[in-house]
């Protein structure tokens, strides 16, 4: 099945998704938005690398950078911070090219490599857009971060990529219904660009005053 282009939902999104399906939902079906530090941040890094005019090559290397894409299957598009073209025999034909490339996406994080999947599958689902594009097998890419200053390589399994078409199945399936989840307080709320919208210390104080109302009298 192919998604029609105007249910195409942001790729960027999974980050969300996987921090907090609520969030994902506050901002993408209900269209909120709030910016912290953290956020900030990571567009200035975002910024410096999503210009245009970066595009570069280098010896066997082609460099693009905010490369748009888009896979009609998982219904979503968006941009790969920067994809390398490498110079291979087994790689895939180019527009105006001779030479013959494997592609290699890098995505680039403020941060430090987290123990959450989210920067990982975030990087595989960019992979799958692309090898739908140029009808080739990916089967690498990486991640920098950019606080430590280093690359880290990712190796795109089939259980990522099961887990990916299943994410974006289950956002395509809220944003359908319209339905935002809802409030439950967690570690990641700390950190949340959108505590003061989302209020989730009421959402529990409110199910807490259910459960009191809830509870016979006498007991
Ligand atoms: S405040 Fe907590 S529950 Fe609300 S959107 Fe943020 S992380 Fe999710």
């Amino acid at each position: 099945m192919e998604y029609a282009e105007e249910d195409y939902l942001m790729l960027s999104g999974i980050q969300h998704f996987l921090f907090c399906r609520r969030q994902w939902c506050l901002i993408h079906i209900e269209q909120v938005w709030a910016e912290n530090l953290r956020t900030a941040e990571g567009r200035v890094l975002h910024d410096r690398v999503h210009d245009p005019f970066f595009t570069e090559s280098r010896k066997d290397v082609l460099y693009s950078r905010a490369m748009p894409v888009h896979s009609g299957r998982m219904g979503i598009a968006g941009e790969c911070d920067l994809v390398e073209f490498q110079k291979s025999k087994s790689g895939v034909a180019l527009f105006h090219r001779e030479e013959l490339y494997e592609i290699y996406p890098i995505e680039y994080k403020k941060g430090k490599p987290k123990e959450s999947e989210c920067d990982v599958l975030q990087l595989t689902a960019e992979a799958m857009c692309l090898e739908e594009m140029f009808l080739t097998e990916i089967k690498e890419g990486a991640l920098y971060y950019g606080e430590v200053k280093s690359r880290q390589k990712v190796v795109f399994t089939d259980d990522m990529r099961k887990r990916v078409i299943e994410v974006f199945s289950e956002m395509h399936s809220l944003m359908n219904r319209g339905y935002t989840v809802k409030a439950k307080m967690t570690k990641s709320c700390n950190a949340c660009s959108l505590q003061d919208v989302c209020l989730p210390k009421l959402a529990k104080n409110d199910r807490a005053a259910q459960y009191n109302r809830e509870i016979p009298e006498g007991l």
